[in-house]
């Protein structure tokens, strides 16, 4: 079977470093691998709304944003199919048929919905299109029959809810749809990066983020504000590593050529961390050592980034070409669905002879 992939953002904001190392960074070498046929990027701005509804504008603002983001990390649109969720309308179409296929206390039991609900303050008002957000993604992965969607972990539940419904649907009509796996990043630190202010998830809605966008100076500041450990009042203190913050961002971003480059004292990452626990090393030294790594992973993305500011309308014409593209691949997987359920009645020959037949009997 080919592989092909399928994963996206929310317009909601600016992309950030936790969706480079959870994400982004990872889907430029799948598309630079040549295994997989075919790529596609969505921009969800159809799920942004979902729980945006009070600021649309946000949404439509943000578009250009995360597109200016992907290029410059160096998804191309030669070799990736990039697409804004809300002008492919197969996919709705999809999300109606399948919402017969999920029941209201299965998406009660997802724990991203119920977690999100508790960030947005929804319990009393949570709007029908939000709730059922998981039926929507299970659209978006399946119209493109998706063999490979590579995610955070906070995804993971959204994958689950997806292989129920291609099963569902393949046993009550026909196989048609594609069981998906997830790809989810190869270390623990990239699965669900934190926050600068050292909570749970770096996160568009939350304010914590770093972003890819930002200055080398507005970096250095976050970097340096960063959380770590709040026992380590003295340099001379010893230090722990778990929910330490900065330490985290090295699990995600330090590779050993690192130490030769910006801290020749150490040789690995091992050594370093073995200091901070006995005491003895400063959460400056840490921070800047840090700032070195990041600054040099960022660097060539900010200035890919100021090129393609200069022709805006020439991303959102990729983005056009792109929406056009995807909407032929959903098309037909729409096309195979209805046939599956045999909703397809005007092109049902035998229907239509059938339904004459038992007509005629009861006229002769
Ligand atoms: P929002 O707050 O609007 O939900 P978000 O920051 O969670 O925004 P999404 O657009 O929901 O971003 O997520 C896009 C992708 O990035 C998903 O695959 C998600 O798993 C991944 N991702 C988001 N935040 C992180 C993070 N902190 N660490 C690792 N991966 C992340
Ligand atoms: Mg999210």
């Amino acid at each position: 079977m080919d592989k092909i992939i399928l994963t996206g953002d929310r317009p909601t904001g600016r992309l950030h470093v936790g969706h480079y190392v959870g994400s982004l960074r990872r889907r430029v070498e799948l598309q630079n691998s040549g295994e997989y046929k075919k790529v596609y990027i969505m921009i969800a701005d159809a799920q942004a709304l979902t729980d945006n509804i009070e600021n649309p504008e946000k949404v439509r603002q943000n578009i250009i944003e995360v597109a200016l983001d992907y290029l410059s990390c160096g998804l191309d649109p030669a070799k990736t199919t990039l697409l804004i969720q809300s002008q492919i309308p197969e996919l709705c179409e999809l999300t109606f048929y399948y919402m017969d296929l999920v029941t209201v206390s299965r998406l009660q039991r997802n724990p991203t919905v119920k977690n999100e609900i508790q960030m947005r303050n929804f319990e009393a008002s949570i709007p029908v299109g939000f709730f059922t957000y998981p039926i929507s993604q299970a659209a978006d992965i399946t119209a493109f029959k998706a063999t490979t969607v590579p995610v955070g972990d906070d995804q993971l539940p959204m994958i689950e809810q997806t292989k129920e419904i291609v099963h569902k649907f393949n046993t009550v009509y026909a196989p048609v749809l594609v069981d998906p796996q997830a790809l989810l990043p190869e270390n623990e630190a990239c699965m669900r990066l934190p926050g600068i202010d050292g909570r749970a998830k770096m996160s568009k809605s939350l304010g914590n983020c770093i972003y890819l966008a930002d200055t080398a100076d507005e970096v250095r500041k976050k970097i340096m504000s960063m959380y770590t450990d709040p026992q380590h009042l003295q340099v001379s203190d010893p230090g722990h590593l778990e929910g330490n913050t900065v330490f985290t961002y090295l699990d995600a971003f330090c590779r050993t050529e690192h130490f030769g480059r910006y801290l020749p004292e150490y040789a690995d990452l091992d050594e370093l961390k073995a200091h901070y626990r006995r005491g003895g090393l400063g959460d400056v030294k840490v921070k800047k050592f840090l700032n070195n790594i990041v600054q040099e992973e960022l660097e060539p993305i900010r200035e890919r980034r100021k090129m393609f500011e200069r022709d805006i309308p020439a991303i959102f014409e990729i983005l056009k070409k792109g929406s056009e593209a995807a909407r032929e691949a959903a098309a037909q997987t729409l096309s195979e669905v209805k046939s599956a359920m045999r909703i397809n009645y005007f092109e049902d020959a035998e229907l239509i002879r059938e339904q004459a037949a038992k007509y005629e009997e009861g006229q002769g």
